[in-house]
């Protein structure tokens, strides 16, 4: 198993939905078993991969909230081998009826347990916060992958996104370590875009990912058609930058050397 990646960062609009998108896509293509599971309320990666929300009985609203079955919320998607599992607005509800479970940040932990070694990989798309629901994700998964804006204020807020992935290690989940942070929206005709990154390598080194996802028109058209960008334009810059980051996600996973088997045995 490749394992279970959480793309997260707090920050708004810093590419995690296009990545975990486009990256769940590109590994179900190179015939990794792939689950995405959207646990944000604006549903971007549910509506990014077609899936039509109203027509879904059992979204990650009624796994997490109501304890329905996670395989019963499992959604087929355009792409073989890739599947999701989609979430709606009813999500913001989440947070408040979260609260007054006990054990709470089990949630998605204890739900994916059964299903995951049904998958080479599973992506956790969180919401842009550092909410119940990104401590879902975090307790649920063994590896962060962290998408970061090439973009002037990149690292701002980045230290307490670890700081958060630190304590859940520390106290939640000791699986969890900081996976890879890949530089999105790169814009090859800036300077700041290549200040950026060479900041971000420097502080980081080889946590950053080698891949890095250029500005493309083409990542950002492709959600309007319900589509990753391989059924929009599969010679886009950005379509090739997404497969690049799979097959080093793939090569990262590999050397990471095999995942710790979570056990049976429940938490507490
Ligand atoms: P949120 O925090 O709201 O969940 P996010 O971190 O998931 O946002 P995205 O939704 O992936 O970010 O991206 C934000 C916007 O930028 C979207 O309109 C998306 O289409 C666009 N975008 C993301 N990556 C790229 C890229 N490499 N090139 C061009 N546009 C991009
Ligand atoms: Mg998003």
């Amino acid at each position: 198993m490749g394992g279970i990646i959480a793309v997260a960062n707090q920050k708004g609009g810093v590419g995690k939905t296009t990545t975990a998108v486009n990256l769940a896509a590109a590994l179900a293509m190179a015939q990794r078993k792939t689950l995405l599971i959207d646990i944000d309320s604006q549903a971007n990666a549910t509506s990014g991969l077609g899936v039509d929300a109203a027509e879904v009985e059992t979204t990650i609203y009624q796994v997490l909230v109501e304890g329905a079955p996670l395989r019963d919320a499992v959604c087929e998607t355009a792409i073989k081998h890739l599947h999701i599992v989609p979430a709606t607005r009813e999500l913001t509800g989440a947070e408040i009826a979260l609260e007054r479970r006990s054990e709470w940040e089990y949630a998605l932990a204890d739900q994916l347990r059964p299903l995951a070694h049904e998958y080479d990989f599973v992506l956790i798309d969180c919401p842009p916060s550092l909410s119940r629901l990104t401590v879902n994700a975090l307790v649920a998964a063994d590896r962060v992958l962290v998408p970061l804006q090439c973009e002037y204020y990149a690292m701002e807020g980045l230290s307490q996104l670890i700081d958060t992935v630190a304590a859940v290690s520390e106290s939640l989940n000791p699986d969890l370590v900081l996976f890879g942070i890949v530089l999105t929206m790169f814009d090859v005709r800036t300077n700041l875009s290549r200040q950026v990154a060479a900041e971000v390598r420097s502080h980081f080194g080889d946590v950053v990912c080698e891949t890095v996802i250029p500005r493309s028109v083409r990542l950002a058209e492709a959600p309007s058609h319900g589509v990753p960008v391989f059924l929009h334009d599969i010679r886009s810059s950005g379509a090739g930058a997404y497969l690049e980051l799979s097959r080093e996600i793939i090569r990262r996973a590999a050397a990471a050397g095999p995942l710790a088997a979570k056990g049976e045995t429940a938490h507490g």
